[in-house]
C-alpha cells in the first residue's frame, strides 16, 4: 500500500527523514525516496529498492543532504517524491494510495492540455497526476482538496512546501496518518507519517490521528488544520490483521494487541487438542501468540524468518519471485515440529499457494503429527480496491474452490459468504484439502470486528464481503 513520512523541523532534519522514511519498508519493496528543503532549495533522491532494502540504497544520499523539511515514501507504484515548479511556487510531492481511474482521469487531463513524462511501459507517475490536479484550485489547499475529488480510489499525500508541509489524509480515512512532536525542547519539530510506529525511536510522540479527509499544514511551531475532517470513515481493517507493523496503531488501537485479541477469539471457538500453537512469521505471529494465551497451549516456535535481508512476500511484483522470498525466508525448527499436534495461525490465506506449498509442506516433511490451520480473517473474497493489490480475485483461495465446486465462475458468492450455509462449509472443506491440513477455522468477520474494537461502519471490510 506505500507509507510517506515527513518532518519539519528548526533543526538539521536529514537523519531523522533517512530513519523516519525506513521504518516504512514495510509497506512496499520497489521505490523508494525522500525530497528535503534546505539552504540550496529542493533535493530529492529517489531510487529502486527492489533489490536492496533502502537503507542501503540511500545511506550515501542521506548524508550529503541537509534541510529543515523534507517527506519521504517506499511504495510499489510509484517512484517518488517529485519536485515541481508551479503557480503556488516550487513543491515536491509524496502520495500513496492507488487512483483506480487513472485511465480516464489522465484522457480528461490530455484533453485539457496537461503533458506527463512518460515512464517505461507507458505508465504515468501518480505524483505527477496528484500535482496537476492540485494546480488547477484557487489555492493549494482548494487544489489538494479538489485533487482528492477528482480521484476515485485513495490517496493520502505530502506536499512539501517553502511554508511547510501539507499533509491530507484520503477521503474516507481508508489509510492513516498520524502527527508526532519532538520531546526536543530545544529545537521544535513535528513529524507526521502513515506509521505512528516510527516515532518512539526517533524521539517523537504521537499527538492524534488525522481525520478521514482532513489537511494539515505543519510548521515547526504549529500543526494548523487547513480543512477539517469529513465525517465519513472507513479505515482499512487489513491494517491490523496483516499490514501493519506490530508495534503500531491505527486509530488509537494497538496492532498487535488486536492480532492477540484475534487469536483469542480463534481459541475461544475452538476445541480442537493440540501439543502446540505456532505463528507464521512474522504477521500470523501475533494472532498466534493470542490463541495460546486463549487456550493455554504453549506458544512455540516451529517456524523462524531468517530476518537478515528478507523483506515481505506479499509485495515483491511476480508470483515467482514471491515464491521465492517466502521459500528462502522460513525455516522449521525441525526438533519442535517433529511428533507434535501443531496449530498455526497465520494472518490471511490469500491464493494459499505459498501457505500449502511452503509452510504447509515443511510441517509435513518435519514430522508434524497433526496441522490444524487458524487465519485470523474470514476468506478473501475480493482485491482490494484502494491500494495497489497483487492479488486478483479469481487466484484468491475462495474463489478457486467456488469455481471447482460449482464448475464455473461465479460473479456474486454471496451464498459462499454466509457462513451458515452448506455452500460456505464446502468452501472451507474445499480449502482444507487444498492446503492439505487436518482442519482448517477461519476467523468469523464479527469477531474481526470485535478484535479490532471499531464500529463495523467505520471499517473497510471489502475484502471479505466486496462492499
Ligand atoms: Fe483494506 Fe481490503 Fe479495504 Fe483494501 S479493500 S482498504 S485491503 S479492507
Amino acid at each position: 500500500m506505500g507509507g510517506i513520512f515527513g518532518i519539519v523541523s528548526q533543526d538539521d532534519c536529514a537523519k531523522t527523514l533517512f530513519y523516519g522514511t525506513d521504518y516504512h519498508s514495510h509497506l512496499g519493496t520497489e521505490h523508494g525516496g525522500m525530497a528535503i528543503l534546505g539552504g540550496k532549495g529542493f533535493y530529492k533522491t529517489v531510487h529502486n529498492i527492489s533489490q536492496a532494502q533502502f537503507k542501503s540504497r540511500f545511506i550515501e544520499d542521506y548524508q550529503e543532504m541537509e534541510g529543515h523539511s523534507g517527506i519521504g515514501a517506499i511504495d510499489d507504484e510509484t517512484p517518488q517524491p517529485l519536485i515541481f515548479r508551479s503557480r503556488f511556487g516550487v513543491y515536491a510531492v509524496a502520495a500513496v494510495g492507488l487512483i483506480r481511474n487513472k485511465n480516464q482521469l489522465v484522457s480528461a487531463l490530455l484533453n485539457e492540455g496537461a503533458n506527463f513524462g512518460e515512464r517505461a511501459g507507458g505508465d504515468i507517475n501518480n505524483a505527477e497526476i496528484v500535482s496537476y490536479l492540485i494546480n488547477r484550485g484557487n489555492n493549494i489547499v482548494e487544489g489538494i482538496a479538489s485533487m482528492r475529488g477528482a480521484i476515485e480510489g485513495s490517496i493520502c499525500a505530502l506536499i512539501l512546501t517553502e511554508e511547510g508541509i501539507y499533509a491530507a489524509r484520503d477521503k474516507f480515512g481508508r489509510f492513516p496518518l498520524a502527527i508526532g512532536v519532538s520531546r526536543n525542547s530545544e529545537a521544535k519539530s513535528y513529524v507526521v507519517a502513515t506509521e505512528a510506529s516510527s516515532f518512539e525511536n526517533l524521539g517523537y510522540d504521537l499527538i492524534r490521528f488525522m481525520g478521514p479527509g482532513e489537511i494539515v499544514l505543519l510548521t515547526p511551531e504549529s500543526v494548523k488544520t487547513v480543512k477539517p475532517e469529513g465525517t465519513e470513515k472507513k479505515i482499512c481493517s487489513f491494517l491490523w490483521i496483516y499490514t501493519g507493523y506490530p508495534s503500531s496503531i491505527y486509530e488509537g488501537i494497538s496492532v498487535e494487541r488486536t492480532r492477540e485479541r484475534c487469536g483469542i477469539y480463534l481459541a475461544k471457538r475452538d476445541n480442537v487438542e493440540a501439543d502446540l500453537v505456532s505463528g507464521v512469521p512474522d504477521s500470523g505471529v501475533g494472532h498466534a501468540i493470542g490463541y495460546a494465551m486463549g487456550s493455554g497451549i504453549p506458544y512455540r516456535r516451529a517456524l523462524v524468518k531468517y530476518t537478515p535481508g528478507y523483506g515481505r512476500s506479499y509485495t515483491p511484483p511476480t508470483q515467482e519471485i514471491r515464491d521465492l522470498v517466502a521459500k528462502m525466508k522460513l525455516c522449521a525448527v525441525h526438533e519442535v515440529i517433529n511428533g507434535n499436534r501443531i496449530i498455526i495461525c497465520d494472518d490471511s490465506i490469500v491464493r494459499g499457494t505459498q501457505l500449502k506449498n511452503l509452510t504447509i509442506k515443511k510441517l509435513w516433511d518435519n514430522g508434524a503429527k497433526e496441522i490444524h490451520v487458524r487465519p485470523a480473517c474470514p476468506p478473501l473474497m475480493f482485491p482490494c480496491i484502494y491500494a495497489a493489490s497483487t492479488r486478483t480475485t479469481g487466484e484468491l483461495a475462495g474463489r478457486k474452490a467456488i469455481r471447482d465446486l460449482e464448475g464455473k465462475e461465479i460473479e456474486n458468492p454471496a451464498e459462499y459468504l454466509d457462513t451458515n450455509s452448506a455452500k460456505h462449509a464446502r468452501m472451507i472443506d474445499w480449502i482444507r484439502r487444498d492446503l492439505n491440513v487436518t482442519s482448517l477455522k477461519y476467523l468469523s468477520i464479527e469477531d474481526m470486528i470485535a478484535a479490532i474494537g471499531l464500529p463495523a461502519e467505520q471499517l473497510c471490510l471489502h475484502c471479505w464481503i466486496g462492499k
